[in-house]
């Protein structure tokens, strides 16, 4: 715990931030988890995936964008894949994250860059989910998704909810009776025991909870997990509900338990990789560092081979 807690203090450190990402070793590092800094390489990466029979989410890196014109490159870049994603039948959706199209600025510039991206998918029926970030932003990223998909009557929204949140349990009930397609994922993130269960049973006992819900009264959940005993115990509840696997998919990251990855294809599971690219990849590094500090041998061994 001590450890994932620096790790991702670490994260949102400026001077860290720029000394890693200027480092010759953290590049390779880097490229384990994501599919380069271009999206030209990200849309090689998704071919390939397709091709072993994969589905892929793409998304852009950058978070927490402090000026309107950073907001509106994330929000042209989006527009450019959605553009190359339905040119080359790629069968792919995007992921994205509000405070990259500009949450942080102002909810008007979020929503603006959020609306452009949604009209330009909806006609090609390209679903656009959004990640879920910081507590901080769990109600308002929940609001902005209810205004798009209920309001605006945006269908090919969805969002993400985090089974380590108290609050959950009531986001899951309130997204099954608004009929909306949720991923659910343990959450990653430093969250305050007030807010979030601190003992990983209790966040693997969550998961299991809220995937029973999604899995029984949802719409086409996304399962984000790499662990094996979870996906072992929905694989027997869907065997034992009748569930059938065209009403939910396995979510992994790209370069994660790249063995399960196939096995699950293998076995006729739909199995959805979130594949991020871009050049700002120095906090989702670390979140993956702290979700494994082994990974950290990576770089270890990366200095010793220098
Ligand atoms: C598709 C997808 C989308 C996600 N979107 C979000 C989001 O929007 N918001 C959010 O807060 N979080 C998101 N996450 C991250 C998630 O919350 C967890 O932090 C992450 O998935 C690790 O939890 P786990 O379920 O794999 O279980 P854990 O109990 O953490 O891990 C189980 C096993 O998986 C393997 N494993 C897990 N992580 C790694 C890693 N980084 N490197 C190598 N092996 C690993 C290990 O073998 C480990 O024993 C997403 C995860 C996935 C898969």
């Amino acid at each position: 715990m001590l450890m994932r807690n620096s790790i991702l203090w670490a994260a949102n450190n400026g001077t860290l931030r720029r000394q890693v990402m200027r480092s010759r070793l953290a590049r390779p590092v880097a490229r384990r988890f994501v599919a380069g800094e271009t999206a030209m390489q990200a849309l090689e990466t998704t071919a390939q995936l397709n091709a072993k029979g994969a589905h892929v989410t793409l998304d852009y890196l950058g978070e927490n964008v402090t000026s309107a014109a950073e907001a509106a490159a994330v929000r042209d870049t989006y527009l450019g894949l959605i553009n190359e994603i339905t040119q080359r039948s790629l069968d792919c959706n995007v992921s994205l994250k509000l405070t990259a199209l500009g949450l942080d600025i102002d909810h008007d510039t979020c929503w603006a860059n959020l609306r452009a991206i949604l009209q330009a998918a909806q006609p090609h029926d390209l679903f656009v989910r959004l990640d879920m970030e910081g507590s901080a932003y769990t109600q308002t990223t929940l609001d902005i998704f209810e205004q798009m998909f209920v309001g605006e009557g945006f269908r090919n929204v969805g969002v993400v909810l985090q089974s380590y949140l108290y609050r959950s349990a009531n986001d899951v009930e309130r997204m099954n009776e608004l009929g909306a397609r949720v991923r659910l994922c343990k959450g990653a993130y430093k969250e305050p025991p007030t807010l979030a269960y601190p003992d990983k049973a209790d966040v693997d006992r969550n998961y299991r909870e809220l995937a029973r819900r999604l899995l029984c009264y949802g719409n086409y959940p996304g399962l984000a997990t790499h662990d094996s005993a979870i996906i072992d115990w929905v694989k027997q509840f869907v065997r034992d509900e009748r569930i059938g696997r065209e009403r939910y998919e396995f979510q992994m990251l790209y370069g994660v338990r790249r063995d399960l990855q196939q096995q699950l294809i293998a076995e006729g599971h739909h199995l959805r990789v979130y594949v991020p690219f871009g050049e700002a990849w120095y906090p989702y590094l670390m979140r993956r560092m702290a979700e494994r500090p082994a990974n950290l041998l990576f770089i270890l061994k990366a200095l010793r081979h220098r």
